[in-house]
Order: structure tokens, then sequence, then C-alpha cells
């Protein structure tokens, strides 16, 4: 604790409450390596109130028209994109990826709520007539109550919009546990639904850390969790929140391959690489962590990387031409410098090395370099564990049957992609390759809004991804109505109704 700073508290029942526990967290600004505010860490009495605020709203909430909670959803689109350069900079300010990229993750948030706004006909249900003589029967889609968001640091405005529009659109309320470490947007993004008209306690943000994700997953107000962060923690999870009977959805961490043919444009497939990888300093959890090389791709492949890394501009987040700006928190960075260590001793090739970096005037802020691996193989941990950071390893197989097998070792499985100039190639991988998104000749395919966005294996536990269709799913209960008019009896019917 600084004690000097201002406080950021927590969103409940429409309004800013201030943290009372006593116990808070600094929250940095990355390029400076400074604490610029602190951020409250709820009790379970806290989190209690924040779900007792939701559990209040839901009633009226639920029994809105959805066309009306469309309104609002409507409104506050409009909201994010008048608030979209201020958001960009608090996302700049307490992450540190460079405003551009800032400015793409409020847009892709944007797009969310988008796809929300059309809520009334993603609730249409299905009629069948006369499934028996005066019989009809439809089934139709309805709120599951209380939902909580429990939402890591890398995306905190875009992933806790991969949730709460969803969710609030089908008639529930929400509370959501940004991550401590840049909680500035996720509070904005309330107070700007606020203003588009959402009654107060349709969304609520709670602040914290175990003591009140633990609240959210054991207190029986809450019927369903949507988590994203590491495996760890999405196992925790799934776990504890199944046991008491919520419905979860839990994404978890990533190790995402791109496989380069022989046959590609090896410049090509460089040059996507460097956004793919370094982008907002590798912590993406679609980011490409490891190229495969397939066949003689490996030297060529080597040799067009090193230009391109030598060109990434990092800087902090707001300068002109930043291509890359800081890691989120000293902590972070030194894991991250602890795997370039563990590579160097491993006996990795290390082609470009990214330690002992800094930034003229800006000396204690958490920056490196790029990392750039050669010669990785599968017994090394710099490709068993997520590095979460802008450090790049290459892999060498013959085939791409090998690039297959050692995709399908792994342990995750979120996005994968592949580079050729050749259709059937590409399609086998597809069909194959055993990762829940896939990139064809594009580095980092992350589903637009109106697909739902989720990787295999221990990247996601639970059966449904998040947002597009399968959002709609995971907040809303089927109902299915069987009905017969005119009313009437034919007496007691004792043996299973069937057509004859
Ligand atoms: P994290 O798991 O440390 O934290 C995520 C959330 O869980 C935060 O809100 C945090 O406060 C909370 N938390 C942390 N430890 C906890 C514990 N022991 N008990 C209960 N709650 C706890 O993740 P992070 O460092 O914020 O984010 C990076 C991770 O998220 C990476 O592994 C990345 O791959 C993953 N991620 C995955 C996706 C995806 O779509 N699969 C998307 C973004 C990030």
């Amino acid at each position: 604790m600084t004690g000097k700073l201002e406080q950021l508290g927590h969103w409940i029942g429409g309004r800013r409450i201030a943290g009372r526990s006593g116990r808070s967290l600094p929250v940095y600004n990355p390029a400076l390596g400074v604490a610029t505010t602190e951020v409250a860490l709820a009790t379970a009495d806290e989190t209690r109130a924040a779900i007792a605020s939701a559990r209040d709203a839901l009633p009226g909430w639920a029994a809105t028209p959805a066309l009306r909670r469309a309104r609002v959803l409507f409104r506050f689109r409009d909201l994010i994109e008048r608030h979209g350069d201020e958001l960009a900079a608090i996302l700049t300010r307490e992450h540190g990826k460079v405003l551009s990229d800032a400015r793409g993750e409020v847009t892709r948030g944007l797009e969310i709520v988008e796809f929300a706004c059309g809520i009334p006909q993603l609730l249409k249900g299905e009629y069948s007539d006369a499934v028996g003589s005066g019989i009809d029967s439809w089934s139709l889609r309805q709120p599951v109550g209380v939902c909580a968001g429990i939402t890591p640091f890398n995306f905190p405005a875009m992933v806790p919009m991969w949730m709460f529009p969803v969710a609030i659109a089908c008639g529930n309320t929400f509370v959501l546990k940004p991550s401590e470490k840049d909680p500035g947007c996720p509070l904005r993004l309330a107070e700007l639904l606020a203003e588009a008209g959402a009654p107060a306690g349709v969304l609520n943000v709670v602040n914290g850390d175990r003591d009140a994700v633990d609240t959210l997953l054991t207190d029986p107000g809450v019927e369903a969790v949507s988590f994203v962060g590491s495996t760890p923690v999405a196992e925790h999870v799934y776990r504890t929140g199944s046991e008491h009977g919520k419905r979860v959805q839990a994404l978890g961490g990533a190790k995402n391959h791109m496989v380069v043919m022989p046959d590609a444009d090896v410049a090509v497939a460089a040059h996507a690489l460097a956004g793919a990888a370094y982008g907002s300093a590798g912590e993406r959890c679609m980011a490409i962590s490891c190229a495969v090389a397939v066949g003689d791709a490996g030297d060529r492949l080597i040799e067009a990387l090193k230009p391109e890394l030598a060109a990434i501009r990092v800087l902090p987040g707001t300068a002109d031409g930043a291509d890359m700006g800081p890691l989120v928190t000293r902590e972070h960075l030194e894991r991250v410098l602890s795997y370039v260590d563990a590579g160097v001793k491993e006996g990795a090739q290390l082609v470009v090395d990214g330690r002992g970096f800094t930034v003229p005037g800006h000396e204690r802020g958490f920056f490196m370099g790029p990392v750039l691996f050669d010669r990785v193989t599968p017994a090394m941990r710099i490709w068993r564990e997520e590095i979460f950071g802008p450090v790049l390893i290459v892999v060498r197989v013959p085939t791409l049957d090998a690039a297959l097998e050692l995709i399908a070792s792994h342990e995750f499985g979120n996005g994968t992609a592949i580079f050729t100039r050749d259709g059937g190639t590409a399609r086998e991988f597809t069909r194959r390759v055993s990762a829940g998104m896939v990139g064809i000749n594009v580095p980092i395919p992350v589903p637009m809004a109106f697909h739902s966005f989720g990787g295999w294996k221990r990247s996601l536990f639970g059966p449904l991804h998040m947002h597009g269709p399968d959002g709609v799913r995971f907040y809303t209960r089927l109902k299915t109505v069987t009905a017969r008019w005119p009313e009437g009896s034919k007496g007691a019917e004792f043996t299973m109704p069937t057509m004859k």
C-alpha cells in the first residue's frame, strides 16, 4: 500500500463504492515503472453486496423485453465509440500496450456489443406445428440469473466485453471481477453502461483477488461463471464453480503454433510472425509463440525474421510509431526474462537477445527487447510452458505430419495457423489439427463477434466457447413447451404417447 495514491474501489448498485477491506494493491504505469493508482481488494462481504445488487436487479431486467434491453446496448455502443480514445488511453496507461493496439482492443470489444444488439433475433426459439393432434411445441431461451465474469490483465476492455454485453442482453445481471493489474477500464465501462440506461445493479464491478473470486464461485446467488486467465486458475474456477452447482466456462493458457510450409512465401510468413509474436509484447492468448518450420523452411525463415525483429520499435505505448510497449509488471518481466535464461541453459540457439534492454528516459519501465530462439525441442521448458512475453521460438520438423504431432502433443490447443500456398495442405491441416481456432495464412485467427471464441484441451474447461452463438447458449436456459389446444382430455394415459 502506498497510502497516497487514488484508490479505485468498486461499482455496485449503479455507483462507485470505496473499498472497505483495508487491503489494496498498486496499479502501475508499466512504461514508467511507477504506481499511479491503487486498487481495493474486496472482502467476501463486499463481493456478496455486489451479488445482492445483481440479484435485486434481476427480476426487473429479465422481464424487460429484449428489444428494450437491446436499445440500452445500442446506446452503450455509441458511448464506447465516443469514448474510444479515453478508454484506449486508460488501457495504455495501466497495461502498457501501444495506443493503436489499445484502440483495436476497444473496437473488438465494441463488436461484441454490436452482436449483442441483435438479441431479439438471437433469442428467437423454434416452433413445431402439430407435433400431435391438436398439439404444438416450441422452445425458448430464458436468462440463467446472476452471472459472474473473472478476467485477465491482458485484455482489460475486450475480455470483459466478451462476457457482460451478451449476458445482460440475454436478460441476466452480472458481477465482473476484473484483473487487479488494470482495473481502470472495466470501471469506466460500467459507468458508460449506466449512462446508456442500464438500471442499477445490472452490471456490478468488484475489484479483488482470490477472496472475491472464491466468493463468486461458492455463493448460491451466482448461477453461471465465465473465466479467462491462466490454466491453473481456470481449472480451479471450473472445479469449484461446478462443485457449487454453477455452469462454468473457463478459458486458460495457450502455446500457439504457426506452421510454415516449405512452399510458403517466407517473407510474408516472417512479417506475419513479427506482429503475431511481438504485438502487445506477446501478452496475448492468441499470440504466436512457436513457429514450426517444415522441411527446408527453417534457415530461410530465421534469415527473414532477423530484419523484422531489428525493425521493431520498443517504446512507451504513447510514443509515436511504437510497435511494442513494456510488460505489465516488473514481476512478469522477470518471469519472462527467466525463461530466456532457461532456454539458453537448455541448449536452444538464441538468435536475438532482448535481455538488458532499456528505453532512454524510461529506465524504470518494464521493458525488454524481442527474443528469438531457434532449434528448440519439445523437451525444453520454453516449448512446454506458456511464457506470455515477446519470445518467439522456432522448432524445426521434417514434415506436415510431424508438425501436426508436435501441436497435438502440447497440453494447450487455443489457436494455430499454417502458412502455405497449397490449398490441399491447408485443408488437411485444418481438419487434423488439435486446436479450437485455425488460421490459413492468417497468424491470429481470432473469431469475429458473431462466431464463438475458444480453444481445445487445457485451453478451455467446459463445453461452450465465448460470445457468438455459444455465448447466447451459455447465458440462457432452454425451455421447451408442449401445448394442447383446444382443452380436453381423453382420460388418463399410461403409455408413452407416440405418433401413429
Ligand atoms: P491469471 O490466471 O493470473 O488471472 C486471471 C484472473 O484470475 C484475475 O482476475 C485474477 O485476479 C484471478 N486470479 C488469479 N489467481 C487466482 C487464484 N489463485 N484464485 C482465484 N482467482 C485468481 O491470468 P493473468 O495473468 O491475468 O492473464 C494471463 C493469462 O490469461 C495467460 O495464461 C493467458 O493465456 C490467459 N488468457 C487466455 C485467454 C483465452 O482466451 N484462452 C485470453 C486472455 C488471456
